[in-house]
């Protein structure tokens, strides 16, 4: 069925969702945007999301045409028109229409896109069995350069990973910063467990501050676990107890093997299943 689209300021037909090939976010990559769950017809952590999302559009000193409560009620109305009761969102917001110079400064005005749809998921047997990785050749932007906070449009520095990933048959890369210590995913933030100990690398060392890290924090410390944020080598993968990893969309999957080495047992561990379960429960709890 075709989709609703939300553009600019109303929904229009799929067919009708068009955007100009002198907006700069087709040009430039310039703009932000959020991978956004419903589940059980409630949007998830929209707070979270929007204040990210704002954030980071100041970042980049891109104008929001729309209030958050008008860009909250737009959502809500996508959602509904689509018929969503478990699925994806997809906000973007360009910079909008300009000329061929880099000039953001002459774009009229920014561009909102909501997309509604459902959610291509991983398939749920690679939840049993875990996922496999490789450690990208690919360096992570730095992050003094373009703070990964900023969830911009220019995706490239990840998809050149995620290459590296599908050219060895796996379906996630990890990437490292610039001084070798473990970032992220392509597209989600890494744990590991060691001597029951959960550990993260710190956003510092040049990952986007998850929204389902955060929360997947407080369901750990919440089950009476400690939860360190230090930086992690990929040394500290390779003999880790259990790995996984965490997104939007992927919400909590186990990792079990990278680079050839077998993780733990070869199977998601303990923690990871009980975070996971945890993490499920959570985002259908009603008051969430
Ligand atoms: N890192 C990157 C680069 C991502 O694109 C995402 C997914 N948006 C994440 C981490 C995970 O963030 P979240 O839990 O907010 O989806």
């Amino acid at each position: 069925m075709a989709l609703k689209i939300w553009l600019n300021d109303k929904l229009v037909d799929e067919a009708e969702a068009k955007v100009s090939v002198f907006d700069h976010g087709l040009l430039y990559g310039d703009g932000v945007f959020e991978g956004i769950r419903v589940y059980d017809g409630r949007v998830f952590e929209l707070d979270a999301h929007m204040r990210r999302l704002y954030e980071g559009a100041r970042a980049i000193r891109l104008p929001m045409h729309m209030t958050r409560e008008a860009l909250m009620r737009a959502i809500d109305v996508t959602v509904e028109a689509n018929g969503i009761t478990d699925g994806y969102i997809r906000l973007l917001v360009t910079r909008g229409i300009g000329t061929l110079g880099l000039n953001p400064l002459v774009c009229d005005r920014s561009c909102i896109v909501i997309i509604a749809d459902k959610i291509q998921l991983y398939p749920e047997e690679l939840y049993e069995t875990g996922m496999k990785v490789i450690s990208a050749t690919t360096v992570r932007n730095h992050p003094l350069a373009i703070s990964p906070q900023v969830k911009s449009l220019n995706y490239l520095n990840n998809i050149l990973a995620k290459i590296e990933a599908l050219d060895n048959d796996v379906p996630e890369a990890i990437m490292y910063n610039h001084e070798g210590y473990v970032a992220e995913a392509t597209g989600d933030n890494v744990f590991i467990v060691r001597d029951g100990v959960v550990l993260a690398p710190p956003v510092e060392a040049g990952s986007l501050e998850g929204i389902t890290r955060a929360v997947v924090i407080k369901l750990a410390r919440e089950e009476g676990l400690s939860v360190v944020e230090k930086n992690l080598t990929r040394y500290d993968l390779y003999v880790s107890d259990e790995f996984f990893l965490t997104g939007t969309a992927a919400e909590v999957i186990g990792i079990v093997e990278i680079d050839g080495r077998v993780v733990g047992d070869g199977r998601p561990g303990p923690i990871t299943r009980r975070l996971r379960q945890k993490f499920y429960e959570y985002a259908r709890r009603k008051e969430n």
